[in-house]
């Protein structure tokens, strides 16, 4: 059984909270990607949905249309779909009115982590992106509320859904494959907020973690590397720095 229109209209109601009330992260990703939050430009993923939650934005708002693509990697995404989803493509970027956002767009860069014995601890996130999306290196600013609402909101579509289930399990699995032979440690924000983390090689096993095991990516590894981003990309790192964010 797939979650229907009405179910992601509840699960848009409980997920509301902001990953952080403190700093917009739009604003620290934007200088490094033409302006524009790297979440909402299509040119890094497009933006894919199930029957059900296009069924229930088509209803609510105008901020979405079918995605058309326009060369042969788009018509793969197009062909390669399946039955039950969508590629969709945002009007709005990036003057993101919020109540237009797709479940997934709420949960960016975020995931719900399975473990090797079936257990949701908590919350993972889409590790290709962690060049690119400022969030992921700066984990201290998500804050309890995004977490509480992210775990209930999916909870909820996994009882509507099994498929979804399946998909995250294999979401955990395949991340546990890829950082076990790239040597590198899983970082999991669990339930409550603590940290945790799985150590390569070690059979997906769960142990609490400090802030500082997990490690910074790209241009966020440092102020100074970030500043020097945004310089080579036109911009003005001034007011770009965690003390300018109040973080
Ligand atoms: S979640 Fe990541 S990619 Fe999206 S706006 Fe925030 S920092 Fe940018
Ligand atoms: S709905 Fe908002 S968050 Fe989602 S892609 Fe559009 S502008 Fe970005």
């Amino acid at each position: 059984m797939a979650a229907k229109a009405k179910h992601y209209e509840k699960m848009h109601d409980m997920l509301q909270a902001s990953i952080s009330t403190k700093v917009d992260c739009g604003k620290m990703c934007a200088p490094l990607n033409n302006g524009i939050p790297v979440c909402c430009t299509a040119d890094h993923a497009v933006p894919v949905v199930t029957t059900g939650e296009w069924k229930h934005l088509k209803r609510t708002t105008d901020a979405w249309k079918k995605f058309k693509p326009k060369d042969k990697a788009g018509r793969e995404i197009v062909e390669e779909l399946h039955e039950d989803c969508r590629a969709i493509e945002c009007k709005i970027a990036p003057f993101c009115d919020r109540n237009s956002r797709t479940l997934a767009c709420r949960s960016f860069p975020f995931f719900p982590y399975f473990t090797k014995q079936g257990e949701l601890i908590g919350l993972s996130y889409y590790w290709i992106f962690d060049d690119r999306c400022w969030i992921i290196s700066n984990l201290q600013v998500v804050e309890k509320e995004y977490i509480k609402e992210m775990i209930e909101t999916y909870e909820y579509l996994f009882k509507k859904d099994k498929e979804e289930l399946e998909a995250f399990h294999d979401q955990s699995a395949s991340m546990r494959r890829v950082f076990s032979k790239k040597g590198r440690v899983i970082p999991i924000i669990g339930r409550d907020g603590g940290y945790f983390k799985i150590l390569p090689k070690t059979k997906g096993a769960i142990v609490p973690a400090k802030l500082s095991d997990f490690d910074a990516h790209g241009p966020f590894k440092s102020e100074k590397a970030y500043a020097k981003a945004i310089s080579e990309e036109g911009g003005d790192p001034t007011g770009h720095s965690l003390k300018d964010a109040g973080v």
